[in-house]
């Protein structure tokens, strides 16, 4: 109450004591009522190898047989499978979103196997913002699929945290609450336990992942939830099977040596990794919030969104849409004029080319009309040059011939006839 006080008083506000009975301390009571109406809604992801114990311990948690179908260990990537149930205890409702690794582990190449995971997380977020953002949004009635917890799946080696387990951790422990349960405990001797336990811890916080800590600033819960941090990470045991003991049906595994029962808590951490859940969940529900805020956060300033503008002043959502709008105009005019001014430069380039083209195309037929005259005149030249040898020899020849008649009268003359 004097938390309250003082918070009223830093808000400006006069604590003041009333006269008599008004009727608001129903408040709560109506949320209650409005809750129970509504019912509530959880939402689990389990990271782990095919086979590690995935559907019997959500079985087991949730005290239901949840139908599904085995998965293969010869998937070429990683998917994820998610369910919807609803379950009743009691009047309260609870829609039970489970969402299950598969494949998970079993390629030749683990490098990428968390991607998927990632991008599921985040496709949650992405989804549910979408919704926030709709001029005609329905919050109220909307399946939040946004993951509130994943359990994540150890092997039992007693030895050490696998590297795709380190590096899965790391890239969702900024997403997601993460809660490490090391899968079918049964297989692991008591002692060993507690050395491997020890031992994922000093690894998780020497890699730098954060985990889910159960808070312990709220009194009611705070003594429940130190000592169940001191139980991380749980050693599960889950069992979709039932066995007589005594005269009751227990959830159990049974072996030729004994039978190793799942909600007894010297056997296993399953009904404690239970508890902890129930008393938990409208904490781990705040602390989704607390990881979409800063996706929404990164998104929106990724968009050009931000609350302070320049000179310090608040900034409108509808400021920074009609910026955003103007922008994009610009930017849409900009890129018109950068086409249209490519478009002009092509059609000169081809004119250009087409000019060429024609003037080479043209080329051709001169050459030949000039190298026929020319042979032509060639051809007159040389003609004319034997003409004149021709006519040359003629007069010589005419010449030779006065000569010769002329020799042979004077010789007829200077003797005559005998
Ligand atoms: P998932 O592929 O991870 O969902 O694994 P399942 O829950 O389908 O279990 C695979 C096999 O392991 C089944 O034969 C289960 O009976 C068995 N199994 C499940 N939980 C445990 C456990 O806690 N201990 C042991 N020893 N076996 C388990």
């Amino acid at each position: 109450a004097s938390d309250t006080e003082e918070h009223l008083q830093n808000a400006g506000c006069r604590t003041l004591s009333l006269s008599a009975h008004v009727g608001f301390d129903s408040l709560p009571d109506q949320l209650i009522r409005k809750s129970i109406k509504h019912g509530f809604c959880f939402n689990i992801l389990c990271i782990g190898e095919t086979g590690i114990g995935k559907s019997a311990l959500v079985s087991s948690l949730f005290n239901t047989d949840f139908e599904d179908s085995p998965s293969t260990h010869f998937l070429s990537s990683v998917r994820l499978r998610a369910q919807t149930f609803e379950l009743q205890e009691s009047n309260v409702l609870l829609k039970l979103t489970v969402v299950k690794t598969v494949g998970f582990g079993d390629q030749m190449n683990k490098a990428d196997s968390y991607q998927p995971i990632v991008d599921y997380v985040d496709a949650q977020f992405e989804a549910y913002l979408e919704e926030e953002l709709k001029v005609i949004r329905s919050l109220f009635s909307y399946h939040d699929t946004r993951i509130h917890v994943c359990l994540y799946f150890i092997s039992p080696t007693g030895r050490s945290l696998k590297t795709i387990d380190l590096l899965t951790m790391r890239s969702l422990d900024s997403k997601v609450n993460i809660i490490p349960v090391i899968g079918k405990a049964d297989s692991i001797s008591k002692t060993e336990l507690q050395e491997f336990k020890k031992k994922i811890m000093s690894e998780l916080t020497s890699n730098g992942i954060r985990i889910y800590q159960c808070p312990t600033d709220d009194e009611t819960v705070s003594e429940i939830n130190s000592i169940t941090n001191g139980y991380l990470p749980f050693a599960v045991v889950g069992s979709m099977e039932k066995v007589k003991i005594g005269n009751k049906m227990e959830r159990a595994r049974q072996y030729p040596w004994g039978i190793v029962k799942v909600e007894n808590e010297n056997h296993c951490d399953t009904i404690k990794l239970r508890r902890m859940l129930c008393i938990n969940m409208e904490d781990l529900k705040d602390k989704t919030r607390a990881y979409y805020e800063s996706y929404r956060r990164c998104r929106l300033e990724k968009l050009g969104c931000r609350d302070i503008g320049p000179e310090n002043k608040s900034v409108s959502l509808q400021e920074v849409i009609e910026t955003k709008r103007l922008e994009f105009c610009l930017e849409v005019e900009r890129k018109e004029e950068e086409i249209w001014q490519r478009f002009v430069q092509r059609v000169k380039e081809k004119a250009a080319m087409l000019e060429e083209a024609e003037q080479q195309a043209s080329m051709p037929v001169l050459t030949e009309f000039e190298y026929l005259t020319l042979m032509h005149q060639e051809e007159e030249l040389k003609l004319g040059k034997e003409k004149k040898l021709l006519e040359d020899e003629k007069t010589q020849f005419v010449e030779k011939k006065a000569v010769t008649e002329s020799s042979q009268s004077q010789v007829s003359v200077s003797s005559p006839v005998s």
